[in-house]
């Protein structure tokens, strides 16, 4: 266990930087607590409230009358399905829109992994609508279900939509499952994905146009086309518009690339209105370098670095610390100054906004090490009540170690450098030396149970200090995991 920088005593607390005295944030953190717990509560209420308005609405038009017969309970199933399943589709839209309200509150890693845990459900209850729906007009027709569908293209107008859009969810789900998607470059899942708005575009007409529950005058019409129109400008707006606006606002261009170390490089860029994202340590945004090669890959970095805001006659600064690990981040390293870059973000809350205890750890190994900087930078702490422990073979993966250590003894935070092999052994993220002398998170934090622990690095060793965190008694809302893959 190597401790490179003791304790800072009370007498050299001068030297803290930070925006705010500790025991404000102290108290800042216990808010910004509470409220994301209590807007995490309503968000969730919310998310289950609207399945249950869906079917509130075919419950208040008479719906449940269709169990009377055979035929008509089969399509009722049929029109409950479709609606919960389309309710889904739209929550699942939100979740993916990037909204700062949602990101602010669950991160951007939990808002995907919901939106995820939805695909299949959405999935099956859209089968389950086409499959109900065939069987129970059938059957009022005397049709088979195969013969109703038919039917039910040829005659009845957008419909055909209707299936094409089943045809679209279907493609969109199974190359989203984890199996299939792996077997495929990113570029691919995306352009599939994004087929999602068709779907959604080819589902629309039928339910205006078909089916008594939203015609014309009825307020279960209004309902429905307020959160569907809610939704698209959510999407638009936050997906598109504000991307937009954000590359223009900021006129970000490239003014140089640092080698860090031989597959480890920085980006540094110029920019307008950068005190705006002030306070963005540790999140990440996406960047599209506007340059023939560069442009049409957008890839999701953190800042490495606070953003430093400039005055009216020298722009601001932001950097971005990013190793070769593909095609697409090698290239970046052959960047032009006075490239232009396009970005979208800032995401996530792997920052201050994550914050609810005095004490802050921040755990990194390869280039989970830069975000960490970023966050060590800004977030405030009070001389002592810091740790860092930094994971590499040897001294030379410790990226941007140099700036981490000045930055510890002016902030006053305790850093170690775990250097040297993995362990053989499974389930350990320290190296073979701490293992053997029987080291764990309590050796080096031994309250780490009573700070905000911020983790980055390879998924696997990760989870290993997850682990390790957990056995240690830490809560899972003290827990900050940020994650590079997809
Ligand atoms: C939240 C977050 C923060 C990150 N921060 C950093 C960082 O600070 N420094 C760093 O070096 N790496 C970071 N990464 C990982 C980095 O984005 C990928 O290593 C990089 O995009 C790989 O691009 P590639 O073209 O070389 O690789 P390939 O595997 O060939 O990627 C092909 C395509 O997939 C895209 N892609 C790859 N990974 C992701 C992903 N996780 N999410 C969305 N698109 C992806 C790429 O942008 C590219 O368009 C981060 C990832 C995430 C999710």
């Amino acid at each position: 266990m190597t401790s490179l920088l003791p304790r800072v005593s009370r007498a050299d607390q001068s030297a803290a930087p930070g925006p705010l005295t500790a025991p404000a944030a102290v108290e800042l953190f216990r808010m910004q607590a509470r409220r994301r717990r209590a807007r995490a509560d309503i968000l969730g209420f919310l998310g289950w409230l609207s399945p249950v308005a869906a079917v509130a609405l075919w419950l208040a038009d008479g719906g449940a009358s269709g169990f009377s017969s055979l035929a008509g309970a089969a399509t009722a199933l049929g029109i409950v399905a479709g609606l919960v399943g389309m309710d889904l589709v739209l929550l699942m839209l939100l979740l993916a829109a990037r909204i700062p309200f949602i990101d602010n509150t669950f991160g951007h890693d939990r808002a995907v992994e919901i939106h995820k845990s939805l695909g299949k459900p959405a999935l099956y209850l859209l089968l389950a609508h086409g499959i109900f729906i065939a069987i129970g007009y059938g059957a009022a027709e005397g049709l088979d279900p195969i013969s109703e569908s038919i039917s039910l293209w040829v005659n009845v107008p957008d419909m055909w939509l209707a299936f094409v859009s089943m045809v679209l969810f279907i493609a969109v789900v199974v190359t989203s499952l984890v199996a299939v998607r792996r077997r495929f470059p990113y570029e691919f899942w995306y352009v599939v994905h994004l087929l999602t708005y068709a779907a959604v575009a080819t589902a629309i007409p039928h339910q205006f146009s078909v089916g008594g529950l939203f015609a014309e005058g009825t307020w279960q019409r209004w309902y429905w086309l307020a959160i569907c129109i809610a939704t698209g400008a959510a999407v638009l707006y936050n997906r598109v518009i504000e991307p937009i606006a954000a590359t223009f606002r900021h006129q970000l261009t490239v003014s140089r690339v640092v080698r860090v170390s031989s597959d480890v490089f920085s980006i540094e860029m110029t920019g307008l209105h950068l005190n705006e994202l002030a306070g963005s340590g540790g999140r990440f945004f996406f960047w599209r370098f506007l340059a023939p090669r560069y442009w049409w890959q957008p890839h999701p970095f953190s800042l490495s670095a606070e953003p430093v805001p400039g005055t009216a006659s020298a722009p601001g600064k932001l950097r971005i610390t990013v190793r070769n690990l593909g095609d697409g981040s090698a290239r970046l390293a052959r960047l032009k100054p006075g490239t232009k870059v396009a970005i979208e973000g800032p995401y996530g809350i792997f920052s201050t906004a994550a914050r609810s205890r005095n004490k802050v750890v921040l755990i990194g190994a390869g280039i989970g090490i830069t975000p960490l900087r970023a966050l060590l930078e800004s977030t405030p702490f009070e001389p002592g009540n810091a740790t860092v422990l930094l994971r590499g073979h040897d001294e030379s993966e410790l990226f941007l170690g140099q700036e981490i250590m000045a930055l510890c003894q002016t902030r006053g935070a305790t850093l170690f450098h775990l250097t040297g092999p993995r362990s053989p052994g499974p389930g350990s993220w320290l190296p073979q030396s701490a293992v053997q002398a029987g080291f764990t998170i309590r050796s080096y934090v031994p309250d780490v149970a009573n700070a905000d622990v911020y983790v980055c690095g390879p998924a696997s060793w990760a989870s290993n200090v997850v682990q390790d965190l957990q056995s240690a008694g830490l809560p899972a809302e003290q827990l900050h995991y940020e994650r590079f893959d997809w």
